[in-house]
């Protein structure tokens, strides 16, 4: 018992002991948490006095005194330019060269630099700023992580006092057990006699109390553990605080070195863009300075051009006045260059009038000279149609002197005859026309013109006049030529020219180029009482060039091109006319001309009434013959100039009255077979020919002659066609000797049934 007393003793004292010592420990802990409050405390007011002292550094002030500056140097900048603007406002004389101007356009490029450089500093200063704002932050930053610290901190001490009060509360509740245990004991000392038996319940009470010791030990050592493990606690928490203070302290002695380079690299930073803003500006000042001078000398210049320009400008008030008068001057001048021009002009009108009518007489006086009707003979040369043989031999000779003499062998015999020309088989057709040429050219200054072909059919009228398409005739020639002599004059005059074809057969005249080919056209006297003859309803084409004429050929071939069988044969014994109106006007004097052109490819001239012809044959032959010597006959009468000219003797002679009576020019073109075959009808055509041509001039003897010829040729085969002799021959053989000839008028028409 006493043991057990003793024992409890003992844990007691150990019990008293263990809450001294943990009362001890718990007012250190006390003691250090409030010690590290204080630390605390002291070093948020360091802070907040860091801060304090950062929101007020020398940079910031020098910063203040930079922009404050800065902001002078921009005013001064902006009263430059407000002043320069004046000086560009006002009236910009043009001083080229000037010296000054080159210095002030130097001074504005050193302003712009200037004005970058201020700009460059303003970022320089914006980025401190913004280091600064930079450093700031960071020490927000580390006052936040020292603020977790600290309540952390305050976290494990409260943690740690609730500790406390739990081991508090345990002792205390500890202590109000240990009463029954007295009591129990005393119990056991007053009653110890009375209660042996209830010893055992006392020592089972005992044996409690002893479990309730062992437990309380228990707890004891529970309670140990947890000193020690607060005693642990309180040492971690201790390094921890420690560290923390160290971590402070670091961030401290980092932030203290952190602002202090930030407040070097400031304030060298705004030392440095002082001392460039202070050498800048001075540079500024010193620039100003000079184009204030500058400006002070450009002022008399500027006076004086201001003068000059208002002299030029009084000067060229006068000049409307100058030029007026200038103008009425050189206006007068013209005008009086104008009447002379004016003048000359009407002179060489009248000059250019009176050529017209010398060259007009010339002309007729040459025409007269070689005579109004000339006649010219050609021979072919021999073809492949005239076979071979005795037949074909060649029975025409030339003189080499004379070439208008041709010689023929006729039955042995040898025949002279001398006409105005006669043209070789080797002559050209260039050659052919150069003679026609002065005759149709007349047809321009109103002449009327007749070209004829005569011969027997195959001696080549039809080549002399229409040619081939590579080498063409007089025709397309002649329109050739009407067109470009037509192109030449066409400064002066304007022309008119225009194209019909008609074909006589049988006494019957017909339009060519008509809708109607088969109509029979009259020739008619016009009514306007002028004595002129012309046919109504005869196609005219008006033509401007070959191509037109070759459509015209064309459109009348389209229309005709079934109206006949057999077109050589028609065309030998029809006569083919192509009319070429050609009207002029004299574009100044309004003088009015028209001449006519008519080429003729007249009709086979063989003798068909001594060959013994019958039938439609006959009748063509005779139709040929009259009109063929009512032709000879007007002719002669013509060249005999005889008062009465018979030209209604034919529907020929009478559509071409107009074109071969007064200032018109006639010529023949005789053309001849060489070979021996033909020469009787070489010698009948050449006959023909030179009495047309040997018709001399007076009117007596002519109309002799006239007589004659006309009773002896053409009129001599009537009394034979009442008895035809019933033999063709061979060589005029319509179509024998000719080929057909594409474009060719007369070859598309074929008699009538
Ligand atoms: P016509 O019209 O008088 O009946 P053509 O003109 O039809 O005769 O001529 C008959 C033939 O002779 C044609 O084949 C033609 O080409 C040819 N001929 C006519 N004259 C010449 C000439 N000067 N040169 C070459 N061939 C010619
Ligand atoms: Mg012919």
């Amino acid at each position: 018992m006493s043991q057990l007393q003793e024992e409890l003793v003992v844990l007691r004292e150990r019990l008293a002991l263990h809450d001294s010592d943990r009362q001890a420990t718990t007012t250190q802990l006390q003691n250090q948490v409030e010690h590290l409050k204080e630390k605390l405390i002291s070093q948020a007011q360091e802070v907040s006095r860091l801060r304090s002292e950062l929101g007020g550094t020398d940079a910031e002030k020098h910063r203040d005194r930079l922009m404050v500056e800065n902001e002078q140097l921009r005013q001064e900048l902006r009263r430059c330019e407000v002043e320069l603007q004046e000086l560009r406002a006002q009236p910009v004389v043009p001083c080229e060269g000037c010296e000054h101007s080159q210095e002030s356009s130097q001074l504005r490029d050193k302003l712009s630099q200037l004005q970058l450089e201020v700009a460059e500093n303003k970022g320089m200063l914006s980025e401190l700023n913004l280091e600064v704002q930079q450093k700031t932050d960071r020490l927000a930053e580390v006052e936040l992580r020292l603020k977790d610290c600290l309540a952390e901190k305050a976290q494990e001490e409260e943690r740690l006092s609730r500790r406390l009060r739990d081991s508090h509360e345990t002792i205390a509740s500890l202590r109000a057990q240990s009463p029954p245990v007295k009591y129990v004991i005393k119990t056991v000392e007053v009653e110890s006699s009375k209660t042996k038996q209830a010893l055992s319940e006392s020592q089972t009470r005992n044996q409690h109390l002893q479990e309730q010791v062992a437990m309380q030990r228990q707890v004891l050592k529970e309670m140990e553990q947890q000193l020690q493990n607060s005693h642990q606690l309180t040492v971690q928490l201790r390094a921890q605080i420690a560290m923390y203070e160290a971590e402070l302290e670091r961030a401290h002695g980092q932030m203290l070195e952190e602002m202090q380079s930030l407040e070097e690299d400031k304030n060298r930073a705004i030392e440095e863009a002082f001392a460039r803003a202070q050498v800048e500006m001075k540079a500024v000042h010193e620039n100003l300075a000079g184009v204030r001078t500058n400006l002070l000398t450009l002022q008399p210049a500027l006076r004086t051009l201001t003068n000059d320009y208002n002299g030029l400008k009084r000067q060229v008030r006068g000049f409307p006045l100058l030029l007026q008068e200038a103008l009425r001057s050189v206006k007068a001048e013209i005008g009086q260059a104008i009447e002379e021009v004016n003048s000359n002009n009407q002179e060489l009108l009248r000059k250019y009038r009176r050529e017209l009518q010398l060259r007009k007489k010339c002309h007729n006086e040459l025409v007269r000279l070689k005579g109004n009707i000339r006649v010219i003979a050609r021979v072919r040369p021999v073809t492949k149609e005239d076979g071979e043989g005795p037949e074909a031999t060649n029975a025409v000779t030339f003189d080499p002197d004379d070439d208008s003499i041709i010689h023929l062998l006729h039955k042995g015999k040898p025949v002279s005859f001398e006409l105005d020309k006669v043209f070789s088989p080797w002559a050209s057709q260039q050659d052919v026309f150069q003679e026609v040429q002065a005759l149709i050219t007349s047809c321009i200054d109103g002449f009327n013109v007749c070209i004829f072909a005569y011969g027997q059919t195959g001696a080549g009228k039809t080549y002399t006049m229409e040619g081939t398409p590579e080498n063409p005739g007089i025709n397309q020639r002649a329109l050739q030529l009407l067109f470009s002599e037509v192109q030449e004059k066409a400064s002066d005059w304007q022309y008119n020219i225009t194209v019909s074809a008609a074909e006589i057969y049988n006494e019957v005249l017909r339009d060519l180029l008509g809708k109607e080919p088969q109509e029979k056209l009259e020739i008619r006297l016009c009514p306007d009482g002028s004595g002129q003859l012309y046919v109504p309803g005869l196609t005219e084409f008006q033509v401007q060039s070959v191509d037109d004429i070759n459509k015209v050929f064309e459109f009348g071939y389209n229309n005709r091109t079934t109206e006949f069988t057999n077109l050589n044969e028609h065309s030998s014994r029809s006569h083919a006319l192509l009319i070429v109106t050609v009207r002029g006007v004299d574009c100044s004097t309004g003088l009015r001309t028209t001449g006519k052109l008519n080429l003729v490819d007249l009709a086979g001239s063989e003798r068909v009434g001594k060959s013994g012809a019958e039938g439609n044959r006959l009748r063509e032959a005779q139709h040929i013959n009259r009109s063929l010597s009512a032709l000879g006959d007007v002719i002669a009468a013509l060249r005999s100039r005889q008062g009465h000219v018979p030209f209604r003797n034919s529907k020929l002679t009478y559509l071409l009255q107009d074109s071969l009576s007064g200032d018109s020019k006639t010529l023949m073109v005789v053309q001849v077979s060489p070979v021996e075959k033909n020469t009787s009808e070489t010698l009948y055509s050449l006959k023909f020919a030179e009495r047309v041509r040997s018709v001399e001039l007076g009117p007596g003897s002519r109309r002799t002659e006239l007589g004659s010829w006309s009773s002896q040729e053409h009129l001599e085969w009537e009394p034979a066609c009442q008895t035809p002799q019933p033999t063709a021959r061979a060589h005029s053989a319509p179509g024998s000797g000719t080929s057909s000839r594409p474009g060719s008028i007369r070859r598309k028409l074929q008699p009538s049934a």
